[in-house]
């Protein structure tokens, strides 16, 4: 009997001591990453941001599932020709109305997530202003009702008006709107009313140029539009048959 114990013991101790690192190791790696349990429109403790270093906070990631189930009827729709493995969910922080570190979160094409992660580090790094960023899927992917919110937004299937085959640039994760309530969507139409998106922006929506008066307003001198154009996207702000200013694409 007194063998037997002296057997079992040392393996006994041995197990433990191997479920205890284990759980330490568990418990210091979810310390360590900062984008576990990520909620946007969270506020960040600036320390922690300065302490931990940036490149903790901008991910992209593929879509989990838990992602997927929160687009799934909304934003990726049946009939959406795209893989969810050729989307990524990005993970950024950004400067919100009070200049505060707020956790932001953004679907996009994987071809240029991380083009768009580097775009939206310097803005931070910058003290760029971006008031809201949740996926449209918190909106029923109701686009009207996320600018409305002034949230900036990216992957929102859809096909182009008229055509049953012609994906928008949303809808391939390829376009991304900024700050969307003080930069609408402008359309002269044919019997000469104006069709502004979202229609509670239409203050914002004429004689831009010289205005001051617009809060987050992306133009020429804007940092947004600097970055984004330098990186190949166009911005819907430079279009002359209508005006898109808070929109920016790319062609691949
Ligand atoms: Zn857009």
């Amino acid at each position: 009997m007194k063998l037997k114990i002296s057997k079992i013991f040392p393996k006994a101790i041995m197990f433990i001591a191997s479920v205890c690192l284990f759980i330490c190791c568990e418990w210091y790696h979810a310390e360590l990453d900062h984008t576990l349990n990520w909620k946007a429109e969270t506020i960040v403790d600036e320390n922690e941001v300065a302490a931990t270093g940036l490149s903790n906070w901008f991910k992209a990631e593929e879509i989990s599932d838990k992602v997927f189930s929160r687009m799934w009827l909304k934003s990726w729709k049946e009939n959406c020709p795209l893989n969810r493995s050729e989307l990524r969910y990005l993970k950024v922080l950004h400067r919100n109305e009070d200049g505060k570190p707020q956790r932001g979160e953004m679907v996009v094409n994987v071809a240029i997530a991380d083009k768009v992660l580097t775009i939206f580090r310097q803005l931070y790094t910058a003290g760029y202003r971006i008031e809201r960023m949740v996926l449209i899927d918190n909106f029923d992917a109701d686009d009207e009702t996320s600018m409305r919110a002034n949230n900036s937004s990216s992957f929102n299937f859809r096909f182009m008006t008229g055509s049953t085959t012609k994906i928008s640039k949303h809808g391939l994760g390829l376009a991304i709107d900024i700050n969307t309530l003080y930069n609408p969507y402008v359309k002269q139409k044919s019997d000469g009313t104006w069709h502004i998106e979202p229609a509670t922006g239409e203050e914002y929506a004429f004689n831009r140029d010289n205005r001051t008066d617009i809060p987050y307003k992306i133009d020429h001198e804007d940092l947004a539009y600097k970055l984004f154009t330098a990186a190949g996207f166009e911005c819907g702000g430079d279009w002359t048959s209508l005006k898109d200013y808070q929109h920016f694409e790319i062609d691949l």
